[in-house]
């Protein structure tokens, strides 16, 4: 039987009633005056922009990864990883990036985590006054350590390259922090995509990325292979003049530790090392847990070089980020050119936020994303989408260039991975 029409409406009545409150309260929830306030521009990676910022209440400083929304079309997946994978090891291991916080504006995402204050593992180097074969292992050591916690929890990272290892504090015994993992993915998740030429960074990628099938740990630990290599020469093993020429060289591991000159003071045993992660198959390089044991990383120092490496080191890294800035500058035109955003630094003074005497506290439970009330600094111009990464997308080849490239490149692995006999580097 029907209900009376009147008894109907004032159902009704009191359930818009409902809806209506409960909307109000959302709203009440969503407005929350934003706690930090930003400033400069620490640096800016493939689909963000990093600003230090300063907690309102607490007065402490912290880095903010901001991403604007409105270029994460279809890189959101990005943003959710590094969120997830920061909230699963976040604060488990002292070289991981602590994520602090995070919340969301109508225009960004932020992602609020420690500021490491001692800079890009590179530059550090660069400022020493002298740097061994010792120093290498203790920078690989523990980053291998971090990287065998994250694949102890199922965390591959897939972009371990040196800009994203940080140091901590500026410090000479400063933590050496594993940052950005934007490219990470937690193994029993879906299937692994495998990565294109446009996402990541040639240089450091293994050669089972090219292949079309699934990739896990033993990338991180050819790409510490990679840095290892960097570490102790200053350029890394594959620079090839194209994108193509480098993967075809990851692909057969085409490297040698030449010229004599850069590599007659580095130990048989550091290279032994390295050729024990440059190792083409995937099962049989070295796991994180084997690296840390390798003789080079655990055994005594006197197995190690012990030759000054810093001018050699500089020499090479120096030519190689004048000509990469040369390339840069080349592609920022192209893109202005082109009527493209580029990147720009968009630092500007914020208007002090106000609070409602609230206090959090500095460091909240992940969990809850808070939309916050647009006082951070909206200005941020982001890096465009679509051109964003500087290091993925070839040296300044056009989108057709990178079409033939990708079409190439799958062709040659195809070839390759047909082929048993993997010719191996000596
Ligand atoms: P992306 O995922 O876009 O590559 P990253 O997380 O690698 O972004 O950050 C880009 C750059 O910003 C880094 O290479 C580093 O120079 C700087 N940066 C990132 N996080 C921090 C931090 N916590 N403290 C200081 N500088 C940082
Ligand atoms: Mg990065």
């Amino acid at each position: 039987m029907a209900a009376a029409p009147a008894a109907q409406q004032q159902q009704q009545q009191q359930q818009q009633q409902q809806q209506q409150q409960q909307q109000q309260q959302q709203q009440q929830q969503q407005v929350q005056p934003c706690r930090y306030k930003t400033g400069k521009t620490l640096g800016a990676g493939s689909y963000s922009v990093v600003k230090e910022c300063v907690h309102i209440d607490t007065g402490r400083y912290y880095a903010a990864k901001v991403i604007n929304k409105r270029l994460m079309a279809g890189r959101e997946h990005m943003v959710r990883n590094e969120i997830a994978v920061l909230k699963r090891v976040s604060m488990g291991h002292q070289n991981i990036l602590t994520l602090v916080d995070y919340f969301e504006t109508m225009n960004n995402l932020y992602l609020v985590t420690d500021l490491a204050l001692g800079g890009e593992l590179f530059d550090r180097i660069c400022r020493k006054g002298s740097y061994f074969e010792s120093d290498a292992a203790d920078l690989v050591r523990a980053t291998l350590s971090a990287v065998a916690y994250l694949h102890d929890h199922g965390i591959v990272h897939r972009d371990l390259k040196p800009e994203n290892l940080l140091f901590r504090t500026p410090e000479d015994n400063a933590d050496l922090l594993i940052a950005d993992f934007g490219l990470s993915r937690i193994m029993d998740e879906e299937q692994f995509h495998v990565l294109t030429t446009t996402c990541g960074t040639p240089g450091y990628m293994a050669p089972e990325i090219f292949k079309k099938s699934g990739h896990g740990k033993p990338v991180d630990v050819w790409a510490i292979g990679v840095i290892t290599y960097f570490l102790l020469c200053g350029y890394t093993p594959f620079d090839r003049d194209s994108n193509l020429e480098e993967m075809q060289a990851i692909l057969i591991a085409d490297y040698s530790f030449t010229p004599m000159e850069y590599w007659r003071g580095v130990s048989l045993t550091a290279r032994r090392f390295i050729k024990r992660c440059l190792t083409i198959d995937p099962t049989e390089r070295m796991t994180a847990h084997e690296a840390l044991a390798h003789e080079w990383i655990a055994g005594p120092s006197t197995g190690r070089g012990d030759e000054d490496l810093l001018p050699t080191v500089k020499k090479n890294f120096n030519a190689r980020r004048t000509l990469h800035k040369a390339i840069d500058t080349v592609r920022a035109i192209n893109q202005l050119r082109a009527g493209g955003l580029g990147m720009m630094d968009g630092a500007l003074s914020t208007k002090p936020a106000q609070h409602n005497g609230k206090e959090g506290g500095n460091r909240k439970a992940p969990d809850e994303v808070q939309p916050h009330q647009e006082h951070v600094n909206e200005d941020v111009e982001m890096p465009d989408a679509a051109s964003s990464d500087p290091r993925g997308l070839g040296h300044g080849q056009t989108e057709a260039q990178m079409q033939e490239q990708q079409r190439r490149v799958a062709a040659t692995t195809l070839g390759m991975w047909q082929n048993k006999n993997k010719p191996q580097a000596t």
